[in-house]
């Protein structure tokens, strides 16, 4: 069994800052779209799983960061492969200053602690 959630402790301030990993209880693409994605890329989502052949699809709470702010974010992240060519993989945008988020990668530690921000 994969991991659900993470603690990251910062070695600064000692705060814990909690994110989840995975699906969180969906068991398909329709029930990640209905539970977990809202919005613009929710109906976009809804529209390719009824209208086209899904060939793949991951779905789950994911950790990503902000290049330009170096803070941890943790949306519900989804990716469509469908009608064999196609995929629909929508961005991520940091709340902050708007750029694009992209994976985090280990040590997690290495990013900026919201509470100190060191
Ligand atoms: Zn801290
Ligand atoms: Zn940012």
């Amino acid at each position: 069994m994969s991991k659900e959630s993470l603690d990251i402790h910062c070695e600064h301030c000692h705060s814990i800052e909690h994110f989840k990993l995975g699906p969180d209880g969906a068991q398909t693409i329709e029930q990640a779209a209905d539970k977990h994605i809202q919005g613009k890329t929710q109906i976009q989502s809804k529209s390719i799983i009824r209208k086209h052949t899904i060939d793949k699809a991951e779905y789950g709470y994911a950790l990503y960061t902000c290049p330009s702010c170096n803070t941890l974010y943790n949306p519900y992240t989804i990716k469509i492969e469908y009608d064999e060519i196609m995929l629909f993989q929508p961005f991520y945008k940091c709340p902050k200053c708007n750029t694009t988020l992209v994976k985090a990668d280990e040590p997690y530690t290495s990013y900026a602690c919201k509470h100190c921000g060191l």
